[in-house]
Order: C-alpha cells, then structure tokens, then sequence
C-alpha cells in the first residue's frame, strides 16, 4: 500500500498520529508527514486514513489505484 498526505488538506489535528504513530508525525508546521508506513498492517493503515478529518490521508495500492478515499 503506498501512503501520501495532501498537505494542503492537512490541519495538524494529529488524529493519524494518535492512531499510527509509527507511521506519521507532525512536522514545523504543524503538518503530517510520514516516518515509515510500513510498519503496520493495512487494516491498521486504512483505520488510521479514516481517522483524519480532511481525508488528507491517500492511499494507493501498488499499482497505483486509489483505496481510500474512494
Ligand atoms: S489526521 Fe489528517 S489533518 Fe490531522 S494531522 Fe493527520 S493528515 Fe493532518
């Protein structure tokens, strides 16, 4: 599963880094970026997607097609 946060979407509420914090951190700016996503499983990865309030969290499969959000 590949992982991208649309920063311009992203407001700093730091829910994906409660959730996955492993995964994403929030930078200077009070925005997420990742640290490592492959550090857990997809089901995990998809909750932590859909605990953002913007859907800035975007994830792919590997081919490239869009998961979430739909
Ligand atoms: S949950 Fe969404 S809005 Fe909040 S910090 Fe993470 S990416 Fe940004």
């Amino acid at each position: 599963m590949r992982v991208r946060i649309d920063r311009e979407k992203c407001i700093g509420s730091a829910n994906c880094v409660a959730s996955a914090p492993t995964v994403y951190r929030l930078d200077e700016n009070d925005k997420a970026i990742l640290v490592d996503p492959e550090t857990i499983d997809e089901e995990t990865l998809l909750l932590s997607a859909e605990s953002c309030p913007t859907e800035a969290i975007i994830l792919e499969d590997d081919d490239g097609n869009r998961v979430y959000p739909s």
